[in-house]
């Protein structure tokens, strides 16, 4: 029987990272993105681009007017100031649990199950989330505890025994990621077509990619790279 996997892809480095890795292990590879309203169209352009690029069949869920009648979070509701203290900011959830204001209670929660729905009707076995533990430690749906239940879950909702989420970057650090992508071959596919800035600006490409350069998700991103490189001239010396 072929293995098949659908990927959630929202365009950014670590599921970028993760779809290659999929094609790497897998006979048949789809992808699906989610429109949830987020305020920069740029991330789903990017994934489009990525999934035509790699050849892999790509859906967009559209998903915006549910997570625009939830609101609450600064990355779909402009009336919300975007802050890492989110006291005061309108998403209460996140102030009370000490997340950002951008965060979205039970994201993960929608979208693994969606990527679940779209994995049965077609004959996918395995979801692949790009979720990771070592910078999204705050997050509740993106520790290994949910994942693994959450799979529990699925197998009885679905009645697939062998139903999987692999989170193959769950314990990577950034610039282990960039490790993950140099050894897949797909540095330049990640560092050219993902998208991470908070800003959605592409208009200026640095050496880790395209961003303003300073928000808090592009120096993430570039502290990685650096990382990555370091260890790369400190191997070859
Ligand atoms: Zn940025």
């Amino acid at each position: 029987m072929k293995r098949k996997a659908l990927v959630s892809l929202s365009g950014g480095q670590d599921s970028g990272t993760c779809l290659f890795w999929a094609l790497s292990e897998y006979d048949e590879v789809e992808a699906v993105s989610f429109d949830y309203g987020q305020r920069h169209r740029v991330e789903l352009d990017c994934a489009s681009r990525l999934a035509s690029r790699a050849g892999v069949r790509h859906t967009v869920l559209e998903l915006g007017p549910a997570f625009r009648q939830m609101g609450g979070s600064s990355l779909i509701d402009e009336s919300i100031d975007s802050r890492f203290d989110a006291t005061g900011t309108g998403n209460d959830y996140a102030a009370r649990h000490g997340l950002p204001s951008s965060f979205v209670p039970g994201r993960n929660v929608v979208l693994l199950g969606y990527g679940a729905a779209l994995a049965a009707t077609r004959g996918a076995h395995t979801l692949v989330t790009g979720v990771c533990s070592t910078d999204d430690a705050g997050y509740p749906d993106c520790r290994i505890d949910f994942v693994r239940s959450y799979e529990l879950a699925l197998r009885q909702a679905l009645d697939e025994p062998a139903f999987r989420i692999e989170a193959p970057l769950l314990d990577l650090t950034k610039a282990e990621t960039w490790g993950l992508a140099q050894r897949l071959r797909c540095l330049d596919e990640i560092v050219e077509h993902t998208h991470t800035c908070y800003h959605g600006d592409r208009s200026t490409l640095f050496d880790w990619g395209y961003g303003c350069g300073r928000c808090p998700s592009c120096t993430t991103r570039a502290a990685g790279w650096q990382q990555f490189n370091d260890r790369q001239r400190q191997q070859t010396r």
